[in-house]
């Protein structure tokens, strides 16, 4: 069965990722309509849980009907020690032959739910998704003043990464200001001009949960080991890291060999680096070893060739009055001026009407009107810890001390008010608590903002900065 499974599978993907994926597999016992596979190691069985889970299913639905299963056996390993196979240097001349029966180990447990470590064999000859978008190209990231210095880094980049003093290359700027699409579109060149390098995109979020969860299965030496062969790391709103110590430790150490080693990493922050807080000083040292390229805010002339760019791709026309109008009205974020766009579009269509200038003001009034109002309860945690400099994690802690505690009093206090969300639910948002809570705290809020002249600065002031 499973080699029938096989033979379709190795038809429906590349060679090397078969090889790569597929070829370690074993197939160790079928009952009724469930197979159950052994593959070499927890993170590769994640792995395939998350790329080739449609694949796996389909074939055995072919082989099995419509009630086969799928059981994963995951070979564990802890007999190695610190003595990792790939830790050792493999000549390459060998590597290609690394697969997982070099790695020989009882089945010590079946469940793959149990968080034992695990090892990833062979993991040199690996081939690593790059999870780039191919749709945020060079091509479609229009030039302009704003954004001209940051994109000819990244095509420095990409025309030679790792050979340029662009290492780290950061790029940072506000919310919607292009930096995901340059992020992608530096890996993107990188792979079509050097197919045979390793880039990984991911976001910052992304890579943290990664790292928790390998401490928590106590395979922290793994994670750093998979980072470490990437030829090319792009690590998308790294001010997200911020306040995270452990993760910002492993990061430093993965960022070191790759930097020693010649290896380009690309970053990505809505902040400089003189303005991201609780990021360890030696982390942010490092990041000015290379360039630090600020995208801004586009001037108008871009703004209107990346409305026609959306337009043209879109195969939509538009009389330039009304492209100008909405170049004229959205200014500070593209994400929003192409929301606006698609909107005026669905618009259009669905009522079957021209696209006029006075639809067009409707729906720029209702963008921006909308994004205005729409206080979120997270952005208000994120104001009111940023103002009061500890990050949200501390404001929702468990802490009595009195000036967290006061903190989140006023972030419940500044929900209650900008948001129609119940007591009960701005209580299980900020940090678990519950609507009586919360009504103490609007309570507290309002008293002592009566008495205490300096805490009814702070409300006033953040409520200036939750208004804007
Ligand atoms: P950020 O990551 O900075 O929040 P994104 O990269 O997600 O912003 O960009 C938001 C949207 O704006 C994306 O759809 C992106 O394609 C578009 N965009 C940003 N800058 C440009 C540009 N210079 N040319 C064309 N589209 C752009
Ligand atoms: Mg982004």
């Amino acid at each position: 069965v499973w080699n029938s499974c096989l033979a379709f599978i190795k038809d429906n993907i590349t060679p090397q990722a078969y090889k790569t994926w597929f070829e370690p597999i074993q197939a160790v016992k079928l009952t009724d309509c469930a197979l159950s596979i052994q593959v070499p190691s927890k993170f590769f069985y994640e792995w395939l849980e998350e790329h080739y889970v449609k694949l796996l299913k389909v074939s055995l639905t072919r082989e099995l009907g419509e009630k086969a299963k799928l059981v994963y056996v995951i070979k564990m390993e802890n007999t190695y020690g610190n003595k990792l196979p790939f830790t050792e240097k493999i000549p390459s001349s060998q590597r290609s032959n690394m697969t997982s029966q070099e790695v020989d180990v009882p089945i010590k447990n079946k469940n793959p739910e149990l968080k034992n470590p695990f090892i990833i064999p062979g993991i040199r000859n690996v081939k690593i998704e790059s999870q780039l978008n191919p749709s945020y190209s060079f091509d479609n990231f229009l030039e302009g003043d704003s954004n001209r210095l940051a994109r000819s880094a990244g095509m420095a980049v990409a025309n030679k990464p790792g050979g340029t003093s662009f290492n780290p290359l950061l790029i940072f700027g506000g919310v919607g200001l292009g930096k995901t699409h340059l992020a992608h579109a530096i890996g993107v060149e990188i792979k079509d001009k050097y197919p045979e390098k390793t880039v990984l995109y991911i976001s910052a979020e992304k890579f943290t949960q990664q790292y928790i969860e390998s401490v928590k299965k106590n395979n922290r030496n793994d994670f750093i080991h998979f980072y470490q062969i990437i030829d090319v790391l792009i690590v998308d709103d790294i001010q997200l890291l911020s306040g995270k110590a452990g993760t910002q430790d492993v990061f430093f150490h993965i960022f070191n060999h790759l930097h020693q080693n010649g290896k380009q990493v690309i970053l990505t922050s809505d902040k400089a680096p003189v303005d991201m807080q609780d990021i360890e000083q030696r982390l942010l040292s490092r990041f000015k070893w290379g360039l630090s390229a600020e995208l801004q805010n586009p001037d108008f002339e871009t703004r209107v060739s990346i409305i026609k760019n959306k337009l043209y791709r879109d195969g939509v026309e538009m009389p330039e009055d009304i492209v100008e109008f909405l170049a004229n009205n959205i200014k500070t974020n593209i994400r929003e001026l192409e929301g606006a766009i698609i909107s005026l579009i669905a618009h259009s269509s669905f009522n079957k009407k021209d696209i006029t200038l006075d639809l067009a003001k409707k729906i720029v009034d209702n963008y921006v009107k909308n994004t205005k109002r729409e206080v979120s309860i997270d952005y208000i945690q994120k104001v009111v810890s940023d103002y009061f400099q500890m990050d949200v994690d501390t404001l929702q802690s468990k802490t009595r001390k009195r000036h967290i505690v006061q903190a989140r009093q006023i972030a419940m206090f500044f929900a209650k008010k900008f948001t129609k969300a119940s007591l009960a639910s701005i209580g299980s948002q900020i940090g678990s608590r519950d609507h009586a809570t919360v009504l103490h705290a609007c309570k507290t809020v309002d008293n002592l903002a009566a008495t205490d002249k300096q805490f009814k600065k702070f409300v006033e002031d953040l409520n200036k900065k939750l208004t804007i």
